[in-house]
């Protein structure tokens, strides 16, 4: 807790964003940071709530209620309310490998589930873990710390996302050695290459890469482990393995028109806009431009949202977010009580920043896409949609009914499909032969994480499907505890 009375006596303040006019000319981050002393006063709200909810991490109607790490928000939060920052920074690190990653970009469960927000507002949770994080950098308190001794069992992990790199930082505390193998060129997964640089700045995943490398742990890019790396020479050169290669299948939208050049996946056009960024400030050329194009993102979520601030900064003429599912309420509904995640209606950056330059947030609802029209060239110049609402059919299910007269073209001469993922790639799998759930992810039961092949361990999206940050470090760390108990006898590893 911090102060007894502070949830009372204060009010919940987040720093401001940058001015959107402003943040969207360039690719830094769109965040400010509070001074040290209204942190404090942040951390002051966090009652003394007998049982915090916060930490708890449960499933909930389907959805995760507190935080799926089990981070322990009270504890950090007292500290930090008694200036206390170190020891707030080593409370936070016992259980989240890195919280500058989470502090950025999770959508905060947590929060959702804080007891001060069941009659007014919650506390800053996440905000607070990431003034913890960014101290500690600057404050130098961050360094490499290789472990004393080391084991002789080597261990591969395949895939450096965060739960590639929560894996590996754990084996490596234990004292295994650990080589990381990433396909792309640079480390980091869909936190280098998903998120673009204005929610998570490029910088600090490369400052946790290096510290990590530093620590004794071999990163190997532009490697695919199936492809340029036989899977089978694995089992044969590494003690143990863990696949941590994501959920990277992206899903289509197979309807009239879909081969017309202009339409992309997300992920395709946020990749190349990053690297392109890195590797040369755009000089390159290697990226989908957006620049004065009609851009129609259909997905509302938040790899949706990505796309819409990376066509803004690309400068679009206009850009419009299709949702097929309808808006969600301002306020929890009854059937969404707390401690459940909210389910409410939220403007993210990148629709603040659509409204500030063209006068409305881009999201449309309840709308389903009938076909893409081409041009004389083949390439992409219409989006035909209908509106729909939704019922429920014979079975009980929610279904899209298609509304007439609500038919509707929309200019575009960029499409982007950013409507989720549908599981991992089967090559690897195939190759050492992994069995599957019934969603074709990798099978593993949570907890364990060891797949159907002995000493194969999986984790994060690659196991449980597309999901959070925080999930996959979760996992990471799981299949850390558990592989090392596979290879030693025993696990001391949380
Ligand atoms: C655009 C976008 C935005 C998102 N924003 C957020 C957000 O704001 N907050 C949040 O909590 N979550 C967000 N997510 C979800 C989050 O990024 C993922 O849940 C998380 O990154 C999953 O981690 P992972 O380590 O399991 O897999 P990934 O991050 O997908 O990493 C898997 C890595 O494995 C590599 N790989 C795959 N196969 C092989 C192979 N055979 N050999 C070598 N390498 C291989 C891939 O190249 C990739 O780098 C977002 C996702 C997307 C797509
Ligand atoms: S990782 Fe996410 S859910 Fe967990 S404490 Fe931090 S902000 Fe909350």
């Amino acid at each position: 807790m911090g102060k007894p009375t502070g949830f009372m006596e204060y009010n919940r303040e987040l720093p401001a964003h940058r001015e959107p006019l402003e943040r969207v000319n360039d690719w830094q981050e769109f965040h400010h940071r509070l001074p040290e002393e209204k942190l404090k006063t942040q951390a002051a709200r966090c009652m003394e709530c007998g049982i915090p909810f916060c930490h708890s991490g449960i499933m909930i109607n389907g959805m995760v209620s507190g935080c799926p790490n089990h981070n322990l928000p009270p504890e950090w939060n007292d500290l930090v309310y008694r200036g206390l920052w170190k020891e707030a920074l080593n409370r936070l690190l016992k259980t989240n490998n890195f919280p500058e990653f989470t502090g950025r970009v999770c959508p905060a469960p947590c929060e959702g589930a804080c007891t001060a927000g069941l009659v007014g507002s919650p506390v800053t949770i996440r905000n607070i873990e990431c003034a913890i994080i960014d101290k500690a950098y600057e404050e130098g308190w961050i360094v490499p710390q290789p472990p004393a001794k080391r084991t002789g069992k080597r261990v591969a992990v395949v895939g450096s996302g965060p739960s590639g790199l929560a894996c590996a930082a754990q084996l490596n505390k234990a004292g295994h050695w650990v080589t990381v193998f990433e396909r792309a060129d640079r480390i980091g997964g869909l936190l280098m290459y998903g998120i673009p640089n204005m929610k998570l700045d490029k910088r600090y995943v490369q400052r946790r890469v290096d510290i990590m490398a530093a620590e004794g742990i071999k990163f190997v890019t532009n490697t695919e482990v199936g492809k340029d790396y036989p899977a089978e020479k694995l089992l044969r050169e590494f003690d143990a393995v863990v696949l941590c290669g994501g959920a990277t299948k992206a899903r289509d939208l197979p309807v009239e028109g879909r081969n017309l050049k202009g339409i992309h996946f997300a992920v395709e056009f946020l990749h190349a806009n990053t690297k392109s960024l890195l590797d040369s400030n755009y000089a390159d050329g290697n990226f989908i431009s957006a620049a004065g194009k009609d851009v129609v993102v259909i997905g509302g979520g938040d790899t949706g949202t990505d796309c819409v601030g990376t066509s803004l900064r690309h400068k679009c003429r206009s850009v419009v977010q299709l949702e097929i599912m309808p808006k969600l309420p301002s306020e929890r509904s009854s059937s969404n009580p707390w401690p459940q995640f909210p389910r409410v209606h939220k403007v993210d950056y990148a629709q603040e920043e659509a409204a500030a330059l063209y006068g409305a947030d881009p999201r449309q609802y309840c709308i389903m896409t009938k076909k893409f029209v081409g041009d004389e060239r083949g390439h992409v110049k219409e989006v035909h949609t209908v509106n729909v609402e939704w019922a429920r059919n014979d079975q009980g299910r929610l279904v899209p009914r298609e509304i007439p007269g609500t038919e509707k073209v929309w200019p575009a001469q960029l499409v982007l499909l950013a409507m989720g993922f549908t599981g991992p790639e089967d090559t690897l799998l195939d190759q050492l032969g992994i069995a599957r759930d019934e969603r074709s992810n990798a099978k593993a039961e949570y907890g364990k994480f060891m797949t159907n092949v002995e000493g194969v361990f999986a984790a994060g999206d690659m196991r449980r499907g597309q999901s959070l940050v925080i999930w996959a470090i979760n996992e990471g760390r799981g299949a850390a505890r558990e592989c090392h108990r596979y290879l030693m006898g025993f696990s001391n590893l949380v």
